[in-house]
């Protein structure tokens, strides 16, 4: 399964570990790359876990843990 980086337009393979998908969205699923999240700002690293960030949806503004 692949789609398009919501910013940079580029494939997008959800089994990789560094490209994302925000999937509990009603009327649209958004797709980047963690590097073109993060130069967004809109990946965060939570401090109590490295291997979680939290997300802003570029579409609506939720918060997705991942
Ligand atoms: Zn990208
Ligand atoms: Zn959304």
């Amino acid at each position: 399964m692949e789609s398009e980086c919501y910013y940079c337009r580029g494939i997008v393979l959800t089994d990789e570990d560094d490209d994302i998908l925000l999937d509990d969205h009603a009327d649209h699923q958004v797709y980047m790359h963690k590097r073109c999240g993060e130069s967004h700002n809109v990946i965060q690293e939570r401090t109590e876990s490295t291997a979680t960030v939290e997300i802003t949806c570029p579409e609506c503004g939720a918060v997705e843990i991942h």
